[in-house]
């Protein structure tokens, strides 16, 4: 068993919490309602006790001071109790007629004299209540003429509420004479406390126990898709990529979670598929001149003493072979710089005028060819002219290969588009199958095989190309070409706006 609160599930945890929360606000609510039914009745009972005794007392005190004039009462001579002296009542003979008037099968009076001497007990049945023992300290305050002091207190074994009422105006003032106490059986009000503190702890035990059953299956069902991507993810981790949580369809915060786990994978997957690809294709280029070099090899090798004519040409072949793996490595090691971090040395180079400057310098590659730069507006940019200069090398290149050496026109245009510089660079030679179109940006992917390694094509030109105008925050057009016609490449690079260190890697 975790000893730890950390080692335990989410889902226990949870539980636990809702379950804690859930017994104390129960347990307060329990209590407050107890608490509050016993005020309700208890403060019932006051009132009627108070009720009851009010027009008794009345009877017995007037304000003037003396005792009243006999009233019709229990007494044997048909009113008030007349003194010994027959002047008037004496304080004794008031206490003994009130506290027997005021005494019930339910409540017991006694009356207490200033000096906290019992002076009557009305109890004369056994059945009445048990007056409760004076509590001095109590009687001191209702003599000092305080109203309303009642407490509960434990008498013979019964729960007895007791009230204290000051008696005034029984001597010649309004001084308080003496005290009424009035002891009433609580059991009754016993009896349905117990009965109501029966019923909370019922409820609060049924409801605990389907809180914990209802938490449980909350907590249980949220959590589970949370187990199914724990599952899923150590699939993944075991090296099978293919794996996804595909949990229905759900708009919450798991669900976005587990969609968004699901994309990673795929994109982690499209990377890795892409990276083996990569691999595979560049081992198998790297392979293809080195199997020509070493085939040139064996044969010097077998007759070293052979015709220097085909020496020759062997060597030459090999040089080539040489030169191709040259381009490759170096292709595959810009491509990786870019791929890990595009760092572009930023300056305003004019597009154009790089455009003209690689024309220039491949010239003496072009033959016979026409290379013809136009321009307009300002067509200066934010970026790396190196770069730059790169993604016109590969695309007129590639425009010189797959052009006629004698009729081969090539057009290089620069413009000002708004925010926007606009390159153009069109041929007018075999153009691209429409079916190869989409895919020629692809890394090592050629239409001709065959002629395209012939031609010197490592299959990572326009690779490089798509991964430096992204690096520049640009956007390349798909490619506009027909069979024997020519192509039309078209990209569009922002002039100021580019903010290359942020843009993604190119793939
Ligand atoms: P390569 O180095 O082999 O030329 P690229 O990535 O530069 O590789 O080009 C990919 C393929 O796209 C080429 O092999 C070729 O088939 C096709 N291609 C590129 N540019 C042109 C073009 N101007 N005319 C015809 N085909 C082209």
């Amino acid at each position: 068993m975790p000893a730890r609160w950390q080692d335990l599930s989410l889902r226990l945890r949870l539980t636990f919490l809702y379950i804690g929360l859930l017994l104390v606000l129960l347990i307060a609510l329990g209590s407050f309602l107890y608490l509050d039914t016993q005020n309700f009745l208890i403060t019932t009972t006051l009132i009627r006790l108070q009720s009851q005794a009010q027009p008794g007392v009345e009877r017995v005190v007037h304000p003037g001071g003396g005792p009243r004039p006999a009233p019709p009462g229990p007494a044997s001579n048909g009113g008030a109790p007349r003194g010994a002296n027959g002047n008037g009542p004496t304080l004794a003979e008031i206490a003994g007629f009130l506290a027997d008037s005021q005494t019930s099968p339910e409540t017991t009076a006694a009356v207490f004299d200033t000096g906290g001497k019992l002076l009557a007990d009305g109890r004369t049945l056994p059945e009445q209540p048990i007056s409760a023992p004076p509590d001095n300290a109590r009687i001191t305050q209702a003599l000092a003429g305080q109203d309303g002091i009642y407490y509960t207190t434990a008498v013979g074994g019964q729960h007895t509420l007791v009230l204290l009422i000051p008696l005034r105006g029984l001597g010649s003032d309004q001084a308080v004479d003496g005290v009424m106490q009035l002891s009433s059986r609580l059991d009754l009000i016993d009896q349905v406390l117990a009965r109501q503190q029966l019923l909370i702890i019922g409820g609060v035990l049924i409801t605990l126990l389907l809180g914990t059953l209802g938490g449980l299956w909350l907590t249980g069902s949220a959590l589970a898709p949370l187990q199914w991507m724990i599952v899923t993810s150590r699939r993944i981790a075991g090296g099978d990529l293919s794996q996804r949580v595909n949990l229905p369809r759900r708009a919450d915060e798991i669900g976005q979670l587990a969609t968004s786990f699901d994309d990673m994978v795929a994109r982690l997957e499209e990377t890795f598929a892409a990276q083996r690809q990569f691999i595979a294709d560049a081992s198998h280029e790297l392979r293809t001149p080195l199997t020509a070099i070493a085939g040139s090899l064996d044969v010097i090798l077998l007759a070293p003493e052979g015709d220097p004519e085909t020496t020759h040409r062997m060597l030459s072949g090999m040089r080539r072979e040489l030169q191709r793996l040259t381009r490759l490595t170096s292709d595959l090691l810009t491509l990786n710089r870019l791929d890990a971090h595009p760092s572009l040395r930023l300056q305003t180079p004019d597009l154009a005028a790089l455009a003209s400057e690689v024309a220039e310098q491949i010239k003496p590659v072009a033959g016979e060819r026409q290379i013809l730069v136009e321009r307009d507006g300002d067509t200066r940019i934010n970026g790396d002219a190196d770069r730059l200069k790169q993604v016109l090398l590969n695309l007129i290149d590639n425009a010189i290969r797959f052009t006629d050496p004698e009729k081969g026109v090539i057009r290089v245009g620069v413009y000002q588009a708004g925010k926007n510089v606009r390159l153009v660079v069109s041929d007018n030679g075999s153009g691209i199958p429409p079916e190869a179109q989409p895919h020629i940006f692809e890394r090592f992917y050629r239409v001709d095989k065959a002629r395209a390694r012939s031609s010197g094509g490592s299959g990572l030109g326009l690779a490089i190309v798509k991964a430096i105008v992204q690096a520049h925050g640009g956007a390349i057009a798909p490619v506009q070409s027909e069979p024997g016609q020519g192509s039309v490449f078209e990209l569009s690079f922002p002039r100021d706006g580019a903010s290359p260190a942020s843009s993604p890697p190119a793939k």
